[in-house]
């Protein structure tokens, strides 16, 4: 995911390269924005230019060994976490993200931006409640803690950390002192739903949810719909958005 494949939302991205420029990048950070807002993409595209080596335009270059993975969600020193459900013989409690990685990673490709639905539907689990588990809290302190593979940072992003139960406040220490360039980015959609705890430790980057009008306006661009259609379509978009 590239800054430039995310529609508007210039001073968000502006404010995130800036961090990398002047090289005051926090450690931990919560993306928070509602379903559709782009926050997962914007993480996304942070982390492949936070470990890009030849970034330009203010943007990853697409180019370099980094960027070959990174684009492809391979990249061993990006790593994923998010809410999952039992995988097949496996238990609950041994089950970790780095079982459902191959779903996850194809996901991100088609739909970057999805919600919860859309991925428990992926996964085959619209019926089940997921979570994110101790196991996985230990996962992440074991990756996290180990050296770095290819680049000279790490990166975690942890999609919805609203799922992270009491479990999550395992992770605090590695929240509050992470290891040398070590860059922990928590995507969420309920500032309400995340641990108090957690909260409190991380820097805030509120990314808004799409105007009517930026709708209306990618429509026109992209799909070259007339000014009154792509209006109308925007404003049906945004009630069945504001319906769920
Ligand atoms: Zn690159």
């Amino acid at each position: 995911m590239y800054f430039r494949d995310i529609e508007g939302k210039d001073d968000i991205k502006k404010l995130l390269i800036k961090t990398v420029e002047k090289d005051r990048i926090p450690h931990a950070q919560i993306f928070l924005g509602k379903e559709g807002a782009g926050a997962l993409p914007m993480a996304l595209a942070y982390a492949s230019y936070l470990i890009c080596s030849n970034k330009s335009q203010g943007d990853s270059c697409g180019h370099c060994s980094h960027c070959l993975k990174s684009h492809k969600y391979i990249h061993p020193d990006i790593h994923f976490s998010f809410p999952v459900v039992k995988f097949k013989e496996k238990k609950r409690v041994e089950t970790t993200s780095s079982d459902f990685l191959p779903k996850w990673r194809s996901i991100l490709s088609s739909n970057p931006n999805m919600g919860t639905r859309e991925w428990l539907l992926h996964i085959d689990a619209e019926n089940n409640l997921p979570n994110i588990n101790v196991r996985e809290c230990y996962d992440i302190m074991h990756k996290l803690n180990m050296m770095s593979y290819e680049s000279d940072k790490k990166v975690l992003i942890m999609w919805l950390p609203e799922y992270l139960h009491t479990e999550g406040n395992r992770l605090l220490k590695l929240i509050e002192e992470p290891t040398d360039n070590t860059y922990i980015i928590l995507v969420a959609e309920n500032q309400d739903l995340i641990l108090q705890t957690i909260l409190s430790r991380c820097q805030l980057v509120i990314i808004p949810a799409y105007e009517n009008s930026e709708i209306s306006q990618f429509l026109v661009k992209e799909f070259d719909i007339a000014n009154d259609k792509a209006h109308q379509f925007a404003s049906s978009l945004m009630e069945t958005l504001i319906v769920r």
